[in-house]
């Protein structure tokens, strides 16, 4: 090796070193979309801690098990963030003691005037907002670079805390609210469900695992929203048979 060789390879692997050991924080909520952007968060670098919410939703249980289950799998460390003031917010029909999330059709997940009055209900204030915020806290409290969250383009249609908008003024915040200048990123951003289910199958992700449901109980309800975009995103892969046992008959 010449010395040119040698004095290229020393900083490519400097570069490398420093890339892939790039510190995120992922907020896993235990959904298919959080779990898909841990494996992928992996896969750029080094994951030092996984974040669960519970602000009184229904599925609060489902999804801390789920989250514990798959920070277990991957061996990520893992805590759940208490936030009782958001559960007396109240409004939003995913929280306890509210009216029910409507039922969808699987037909109403394309039409806009459906899928804003599904998102007006079960809409809780500032949710991922403040999800950001709490992660960034912790990122700059442990040093860590990147908030790593489960944003995709299919809900960014009717929920604009999902867009690469909001990423980007977050991101605009952070760099007068945080000393090291955390950032926030997602690496679903541009794909809808269906090339995110796709991209955890690549990636070996345990999909059955995951808690996709507004609602709590044994078995996820299969008629909410989020279970209707789940359902469509699993059609025709080699898990929609496993799956299809987790939803209530
Ligand atoms: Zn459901």
């Amino acid at each position: 090796m010449t010395d040119g060789q040698r004095h290229f390879s020393f900083f490519w692997k400097r570069w490398w070193v420093v890339v892939k050991d790039a510190a995120q924080i992922v907020l896993l909520s235990g959904g298919l979309d959080s779990v898909v952007n841990l494996a992928l968060a992996l896969q750029k670098g080094s994951v030092s801690l996984a974040l669960t919410f519970d602000y009184g939703q229904r599925a609060r249980a489902q999804e801390t098990k789920a989250a514990g289950r798959i920070s277990a799998f991957y061996t990520i460390r893992h805590r759940v963030v208490s936030l009782p003031w958001m559960a007396a917010l109240g409004g939003a029909a995913i929280l306890e003691q509210r009216s029910l999330p409507p039922r969808v059709c699987p037909q109403d997940l394309d039409d806009p005037i459906r899928s804003a009055e599904s998102a007006r209900a079960v809409w809780v204030p500032n949710r991922n907002g403040v999800f950001v915020q709490i992660a960034a806290a912790y990122a700059e409290a442990e040093q860590a670079d990147w908030v790593v969250a489960g944003f995709n383009r299919e809900e960014a249609a009717s929920f604009p805390d999902n867009s690469g908008d909001f990423l980007e003024t977050v991101n605009a915040a952070l760099r007068y609210s945080t000393r090291t200048g955390v950032r926030v990123r997602s690496f679903t951003l541009d794909m809808d469900k269906v090339q995110i289910v796709r991209t955890g199958l690549e990636l070996g992700v345990p999909l059955e695992d995951v808690w996709s449901c507004y609602l709590g109980g044994e078995r996820m309800c299969g008629q909410c929203e989020s279970c209707r975009r789940f359902q469509r995103a699993v059609a025709g892969t080699r898990i929609e048979e496993i799956v299809k046992e987790r939803f209530a008959p």
